[in-house]
């Protein structure tokens, strides 16, 4: 067994393709539908998005070649670290035949993968002749994301920032407009869905899908400005691939095949990155790998969602998608995961879900919390809060391999760190964090364990 701590891939074997797991899907996914219930036509796309984009979104393609400038930028931080967690093994009482391994994906700046999605979406607008992308934020990750990215590749970037957002997260506003993005505070009067929501209330708060509306709104309206957004769609799950591709070859620098990988699941990007090239290597006969989403228990699309046609925001104005969903108007509890507060899920992720092909988990946040307490003092990490939900699903299969005395390699995906989520520490730290059950509707209060 190796001693090794640390899989350091050179820089020269970054993998230079995206892997697209479309063609390998048991069952081809439905199509995307119009307001009028009709498959959504690549036009109606193209308002939005440049050609690339829209061709990787319904490729049939199953690798898709890197560009050589989005290989530059993503080697200012990639190949990205995977570790043995030795010292978390360690404080967790494991026995020697029980692994943890993680990959982590927040060492740039914006701290997340959402990083690996931004570059190659900025790179093709650009290719397109688009000057300006819009987006909306909630958290506040995928706005940095894209705003760090912008300002690489000279691309201006305003950011719809929900109004709630904006008052309590300044740090994530200071941290886009360092990178040279706009961010405004939405609803703004700057589109007629701002105008209208303002007018029926001054002090609106905001929402997801208001920005969302705001965003597109520009985006269609300007034939020089495209929108861009940061999970769940397709194209998206095919740049979060490098993630996996990565991992594997790391994994067998460490000479031991993963029994398990695992990842949080909000709108399903960065599970797909770490997941779906395992799901090949599995088609592929070379492992046996499963698969693991753990999700907030709060909102848990993938283990109570149904599986069917609904849309991707809260006001129903994208295009319906096959996929696990809560219902597009489920507004979830304010749990800390706020990358994890989605009421649908990415239709490649749930189709692979529906076919018994990727398995789910729902976690209480305090459970999160105390598991990533227990790794952050061990590896000095300090997680995300929807990565925490990784971490908690590292540690119940670690504990049950132990418990059965069985050995098991787990590598689980630590999506980003969470040094603007410390507010959410605060909260943990003194006793204040609250679990939520979406099963039976309550509030659980003070967790008892
Ligand atoms: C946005 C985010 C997530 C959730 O998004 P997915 O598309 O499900 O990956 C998870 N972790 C971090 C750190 C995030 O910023």
């Amino acid at each position: 067994m190796s001693e090794q701590y640390r899989f350091v891939l050179p820089e020269k074997e970054m993998p230079t393709a995206w892997y697209n797991v479309q063609v390998d899907l048991p069952e081809q996914l439905g199509p995307p539908l119009d307001p009028a219930g009709n498959p959504l036509s690549p036009e109606a796309l193209l308002a939005i998005f440049p050609p690339d984009i829209v061709e990787q979104e319904m490729s049939r393609e199953r690798y898709i070649d890197i560009p050589g400038p989005v290989l530059d930028i993503l080697r200012t931080y990639r190949p990205s670290p995977l570790s043995r967690a030795r010292m978390f093994e360690k404080a967790l009482g494991l026995p020697d035949d029980v692994q943890i391994y993680y990959k982590y994906e927040g060492i740039n700046a914006s701290g997340s993968h959402k990083a690996n999605t931004a570059i190659p979406q900025i790179y093709y607008n650009k290719k397109a002749g688009i000057s300006k992308l819009t987006t909306e934020t909630g958290a506040g990750q995928w706005g940095s994301a894209l705003s760090m990215a912008g300002s690489q590749m000279n691309m201006d970037i305003d950011v719809f920032m929900v109004a709630i957002s904006y008052d309590q997260k300044p740090y994530r506003r200071i941290f886009m407009e360092s990178f040279g993005a706009k961010v405004h505070r939405s609803p703004t009067t700057l589109t007629e869905v701002g105008r209208r929501v303002l007018a029926e209330d001054p002090d609106s708060l905001g929402s997801l899908g208001i920005a969302i509306s705001e965003a597109v709104e520009i985006a269609a309206a300007n034939p020089d400005i495209n929108y861009s957004l940061g999970s769940v769609l397709n194209h998206v799950c095919i740049h979060q691939s490098i993630i996996g591709e990565e991992a594997i070859l790391q994994m067998e620098m460490a000479g031991v095949e993963p029994d398990v990988v695992i990842a949080c699941c909000g709108g399903g990007s960065n599970l797909a990155g770490i997941g779906f090239p395992y799901y090949r290597r599995r088609l592929d006969g070379k492992t046996n790998t499963r698969i693991v989403a753990v999700e907030p228990k709060a909102c848990p699309t993938l283990t109570a969602g149904d599986y069917r046609y609904d849309f991707g925001d809260e006001a129903g104005l994208t295009p319906q998608m096959q996929m696990y969903t809560l219902g597009h108007d489920f507004i979830p509890p304010g749990i800390h995961a706020g990358g994890l507060r989605y009421h649908g899920d990415s239709p490649l992720v749930s189709a692979l879900v529906r076919a018994g092909e990727i398995e789910a988990m729902s976690v209480y946040q305090n459970d999160c919390f105390d598991a990533a307490m227990i790794f952050a003092r061990a590896e000095a990490h300090l997680p995300a809060p929807e990565s925490s939900h990784a971490i908690a699903g590292a540690v119940a299969e670690a504990k049950a391999a132990a418990e059965a005395g069985e050995s098991r390699v787990i590598l689980f995906n630590l999506s980003g760190h969470g040094f603007l989520d410390l507010a959410s520490y605060d909260r943990y730290n003194k006793g204040d964090l609250v679990d939520y059950d979406f099963a039976s509707g309550t509030v659980l209060g003070e967790h008892t364990e």
